[in-house]
């Protein structure tokens, strides 16, 4: 199959469910299949199937809800990281559900995502929208707090060229963190800069998208890698 199919198939399917948004694992199959670097994460509809998949991905594992009713995954306890076994993947999945029932008890739940557990790295986010003004728009930043509370981002319209990955990467207050501090390890700057013209590649081939959230990547010394992925398509008429 090549990847054009991948990404049609996934875009249609949504349409003709009458869905904008894209779960975490259709974003991150759609995701791989244009070329970008994601845990790989695999739909699992009851604990039995939980197991199945991370018993074939190998452990540990991440676990998250997938409901087209929660956006943010953690805030509801949908989101559980280093399983090292199937009794803690079958544990887990019922105690997620449990807590999820409570929580967001209206809230439609298709199952959870198994994904392998990536090693931590310096949370970063990258992030596409469509601006009224000046269509779409590029995002950069470190996660957490940096964007949440002090919005050290930086902005660039699509297509991207090379320098204004690399302006865009460099120009965040927070660089220094991303080149290493007080002996910690620096992130691979070049890396996230090729991410970075990755969506802005994807996002100029495949207009339907609206939103794209890498949030967070980790960045390495060496390369660079999605955990989360939402996409928002286009609504037909505004394509
Ligand atoms: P949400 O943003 O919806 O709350 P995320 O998928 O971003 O959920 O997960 C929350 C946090 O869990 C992430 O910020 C990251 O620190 C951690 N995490 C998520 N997926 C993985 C993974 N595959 N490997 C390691 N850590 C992960
Ligand atoms: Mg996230």
């Amino acid at each position: 199959m090549t990847s054009l199919t991948v990404t049609d198939t996934i875009i249609t399917q949504a349409r003709l469910e009458g869905r904008l948004l894209l779960s975490e694992v259709e974003s991150k199959n759609l995701l791989v299949a244009e070329g970008i670097s994601v845990t790989d994460a695999q739909l699992a509809r009851d604990a039995a199937e939980a197991v199945s998949v991370a018993e074939s991905l190998g452990y540990p594992v991440v676990m998250k809800i997938i409901s087209p009713d929660i956006a943010h995954k953690s805030d509801v306890g949908g989101v559980v990281v280093g399983l090292t076994d199937s009794d803690e993947v079958k544990s887990g999945y019922d105690e997620m559900m449990r807590k999820i029932s409570s929580v967001a008890a209206t809230a439609k739940i298709e199952g959870v995502s198994i994904q392998s557990m990536a090693k931590p790295g310096i949370e970063v986010i990258v992030g596409a929208t469509t601006d009224p003004q000046f269509g779409p728009v590029m995002m950069f930043g470190l996660g957490g707090v940096f964007v949440e509370v002090l919005k050290d981002v930086s902005f660039r319209v699509v297509p991207l060229e090379p320098r204004d990955a690399k302006q865009m990467v460099r120009e965040i207050d927070a660089l220094p963190i991303l080149e290493g501090v007080r002996g910690q390890e620096g992130a691979d700057l070049q890396a996230l800069e090729s991410l970075l013209l990755s969506v802005s590649e994807l996002i100029e081939r495949r207009p339907e998208i609206a939103e794209l959230d890498l949030n967070p990547v980790f960045a390495y010394s060496d390369g660079a890698i999605a955990v989360d992925a939402r996409i928002v398509l286009h609504s037909q008429d505004g394509v």
